[in-house]
């Protein structure tokens, strides 16, 4: 490097590590952070891609940004509910709440008044059996894959879990749940087939090796035409003759039927048609935080809570705190979303159209990974260039919207109503970055 070489002008590390905001910065960043993000900047400044003279600038911009966690709060404006890229359920204002307080020492554990130790998460059970009450007892593990699999594995071992082939269902992303059944041991004894499955199969695959029965909600397609399924109910007569337990996997776990999904099954009615055992996610259409729910019958849920899997796979004190305050706290965003006013979408899209200068088309929302396929939820999107998405995405806030149909689409379903002004700007900002180019827009 020659005497004149502008890369001499680079700020060395000790004095950008000496500035009062990179200083300040190290009460919510590692150091380790900090440093790489300093060397990262330098780094660009030796390559040429930056000013000496803008290196402070860029550390510190870089800095300010810098969160400690990277995961970048999103507004879903892609009307789908339960959208499994974005975390699936997004948490009510008491769940948030709950999961704050619990963040640091909790009695998630204790019985404060005698100081001995208490059964855990003694609270979101109790929460679970009150909005259940056909069940007398309840579990909560980590998700519903995990539920199933320490069910099946404490009822059937190495012996067999009977299901129709209509229910091996792959559950996203390339997990399929005959897969992960098996993957403990258990063995599959598949009864019927794809379209139709009858008593009389089932029975016939009966016997001593029996572990269970298990009945697994299709929740993320449907089978239409000639199609035949056994109901829990008749399930029931058969489990009762052979002594065998009935584990019902519902997958979305509505804790009560909703009227806008007749199609979906719920915790309760499967208990009170005769399931044993009924597994559903925490985070889909109950709009809670990640968590397999296991509910049913005193007696076969203490087999599965005996099992030393259990231990593997329960859920941690932030989930505890943030499901039962999701069940006892005010509705959730997800049933906010799920029964938004298509009068009141509308309104919200024409004002979002009006500041954008968007235009508004009919559009349909839906439930998502979370269940109800192909049940559309009527509303409204703001239409705009295909190109903003892009510029939506990556901006501030981050705004997710629907691509379709060679165009950009805004639905506010599931869009916090008080996020309408911030989204509104986030659209402009877009729009005038893809009018008028990067220069332009000044970034
Ligand atoms: C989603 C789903 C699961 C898996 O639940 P996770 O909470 O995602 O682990 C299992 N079974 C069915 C039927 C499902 O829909």
């Amino acid at each position: 490097m020659g005497q004149n070489d502008p890369r001499r002008q680079i700020p060395r590390t000790d004095q950008l590590l000496a500035h009062p905001e990179l200083r300040h910065a190290r009460s919510r960043l590692g150091d380790d952070v900090i440093r790489s993000t300093v060397r990262d900047v330098q780094e660009q400044a030796r390559r040429g891609d930056l000013a000496p003279g803008d290196v402070e600038a860029r550390v510190l911009a870089a800095v300010a940004y810098r969160a400690a966690s990277s995961l970048r709060p999103v507004l879903n404006a892609t009307g789908v509910i339960v959208h499994t890229n974005l975390g699936r359920a997004p948490l009510s204002g008491s769940a948030r709440q709950a999961l704050l307080s619990a963040a640091g020492y909790v009695d998630v554990e204790m019985d404060l008044p005698t100081g001995g130790r208490s059964r855990r998460g003694a609270g979101a059970r109790r929460a679970l059996l009150d909005a259940c009450p056909a069940a007398e007892e309840a579990l909560v593990v980590n998700n519903g894959a995990a539920a199933l699999v320490l069910a099946t594995t404490a009822l059937a071992g190495a012996g067999e879990v009977v299901i129709s082939r209509g229910e091996l269902v792959e559950i996203g992303a390339g997990f399929r749940l005959p897969e992960l059944i098996e993957s403990t041991g258990a063995r599959l004894r598949e009864v019927g087939t794809t379209n139709r499955t009858h008593l009389a199969d089932y029975a016939a695959a009966i016997g001593t090796q029996t572990g269970c029965l298990l009945k697994v909600h299709p929740s993320n397609f449907r089978v239409s035409g000639f199609t035949s399924g056994v109901g829990i109910g008749q399930l029931r007569s058969l489990a009762d003759e052979h002594q065998v337990p009935l584990v019902v996997d519902l997958g979305s776990g509505l804790l009560a039927p909703d009227p806008m999904l007749p199609g979906e099954p719920d915790i309760s009615g499967a208990l009170a048609a005769g399931a044993d055992v009924v597994i559903a996610s925490g985070d889909k259409l109950l709009g809670g935080p990640q968590a397999g729910l296991v509910l049913g019958r005193a007696e076969v849920m203490a087999r599965l809570a005996r099992h030393p899997l259990a231990r593997a796979v329960r859920a941690d004190k932030l989930t505890l705190a943030a499901l039962e305050a999701t069940i006892t706290g005010e509705p959730t965003p997800v049933t906010a979303a799920l029964h938004a006013d298509p009068v009141r979408l509308r309104e919200r899209a024409e004002r979002l159209a009006a500041a954008t200068g968007g235009r508004v088309v009919q559009h349909d929302g839906r439930v998502g990974g979370g269940g109800a396929p192909g049940v559309p939820l009527p509303g409204w999107a703001v239409q705009l260039p295909e190109p903003v998405a892009r510029r939506l995405r990556t901006g501030d806030p981050v705004v997710l919207p629907r691509v379709h149909g060679g165009a950009c689409l805004i639905d506010l379903r599931c869009v916090p109503e008080a996020d309408d002004e911030r989204l509104a700007a986030a659209v402009r900002a877009a729009l005038a970055h893809v009018h008028d180019g990067p220069r332009a827009a000044g970034t």
